[in-house]
């Protein structure tokens, strides 16, 4: 007699990744049986992501559009020398939204489950086992078990944060996004100030670093963006939500193939890796496999999506070893800024992990940021 598995897909880490995966099969396919096993008492975690104008296809507009919690029309950079509005409109996703939504779609959907609170101890190609010794088995397995599960041993840097939604207790006068604020005093390699304006009196400011190691000091860091905020006249102000997070940067790319269990996510190399961003990639893996079958998911299409990604990931490990490597840290804030003089179509479709050869060439040609050392770098394995 053979077996029949107990779900058509099983999605292990109940991520940005996964809840993606879940709600695009759930769209285009709504009797498969999906498992989606999460460790945390809920999906999503704690976050804000945002993702440009550009990033998103519009069958990925669509998935995306009930997580959306906010749209701006426009955003800006702030560099020492100069300042820029960028006219691509940009939009935020948060976590209680996609919490929300995933669980309403596995509520109305009988022979699919949300496992949260379980911990998979093994994941196979095939099947999972959970810290309980429940073993779970299905058509396909999508390990998304987020940044931690990144190969460890392909680090250049790291990009991280430290989050404040503040309640401000008079409404500030910001109508859009400061993406980047770089005039701020440099610490522990490239610091810029993230800066958005969720309502007139709720705003995130979040402290980000660009660096060698992935120490942060949560206290210091509060502190810097608590300071900044008051500076931008933001205070007096509560704290109504903290984030924080250290990123893995890859220095080679990542991108998985076609192995089983699909590694997908962070964990598998489907982000930007420059940025650490995943909505634009993240959302077209979810399509492609809202789109197949579990038994047609590696067939040609899977090819083109992942030589693509690859190929973009080159690219952008090129840039995060001229980064990390060709620029001494106190330096490092020149490669952006000279980043933010190009034409706005190469910045967004820089973003979107959508480069064309004409956009590489541009970012790489050109007078070199200040700074930079190839001799240093090529010693380092630039090129490699
Ligand atoms: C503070 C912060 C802000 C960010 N902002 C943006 C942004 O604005 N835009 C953007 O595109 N990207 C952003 N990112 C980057 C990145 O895209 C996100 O980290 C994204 O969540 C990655 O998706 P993922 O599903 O791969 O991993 P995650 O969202 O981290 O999900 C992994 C999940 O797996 C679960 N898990 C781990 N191990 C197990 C296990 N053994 N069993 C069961 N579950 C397990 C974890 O609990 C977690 O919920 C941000 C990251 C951070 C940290």
């Amino acid at each position: 007699m053979t077996h029949s598995p107990d779900f058509d897909y099983l999605l292990i880490g109940g991520g940005l990744q996964n809840a993606l995966i879940a709600l695009a099969v759930f769209d285009r396919n709504p009797a498969a049986r999906v498992c989606l096993v999460e460790r945390g008492a809920r999906v999503g975690g704690n976050h804000l992501w945002c993702f440009h104008g550009s990033d998103l296809s519009q069958a990925g507009e669509e998935l995306v559009r009930p997580l959306v919690v906010q749209r701006w029309d426009g955003y800006s950079v702030r560099f020492p020398a100069f300042d820029r509005r960028l006219d691509s409109p940009y939009t935020a996703v948060t976590s209680d939204r996609i919490a929300e939504h995933v669980a309403q779609a596995f509520a109305a959907r009988a022979g699919s489950e949300l496992i949260l609170g379980g911990t998979a101890t093994r994941v196979g190609a095939v099947s999972a086992t959970l810290g309980d010794g429940r073993v779970i088995d299905a058509r396909v397995v999508i390990d998304a078990r987020g940044p931690e599960a990144h190969e460890r041993d392909n680090v250049i840097g790291y990009q991280k944060f430290l989050g404040l939604e503040l309640e401000l207790e008079a409404p500030c006068t910001l109508a859009e996004p400061v993406v980047m604020d770089a005039t701020v005093p440099q610490y522990d390699g490239f610091r810029f100030v993230y800066t958005l304006p969720l309502s007139p009196t709720r705003v995130l400011v979040e402290d980000t670093y660009f660096s060698d190691g992935p120490e942060l000091d949560v206290a210091v860091a509060r502190a810097r963006a608590l300071e900044y905020a008051r500076a931008f006249g933001l205070g007096p102000a509560r704290i109504a939500r903290e984030e924080v997070g250290v990123l893995p940067l890859p220095r080679v790319s990542t991108a998985t193939g076609k192995a089983s269990p699909l590694r997908a996510g962070y964990a598998g190399g489907w982000f930007h890796p420059t940025t650490g961003y995943s909505f634009p990639v993240a959302t077209r893996l979810a399509l492609h496999i809202a789109t197949t079958t579990p038994e047609t998911l590696f067939d040609p299409p899977f090819d083109a999506l992942s030589r693509e990604h690859a190929r973009q990931q080159r690219f952008a490990c090129l840039l995060n070893r001229l980064l990390f490597q060709a620029m001494p840290e106190q330096s490092r804030r020149n490669v952006l800024e000279r980043f933010y003089k190009l034409p706005e179509p190469s910045i967004a479709r820089f973003y979107a992990l959508s480069t064309t050869g004409f956009d590489r060439a541009r970012i790489l040609c050109g007078r070199p940021p200040q700074g930079l050392s190839l001799s240093h770098a090529l010693t380092k394995g630039l090129f490699q």
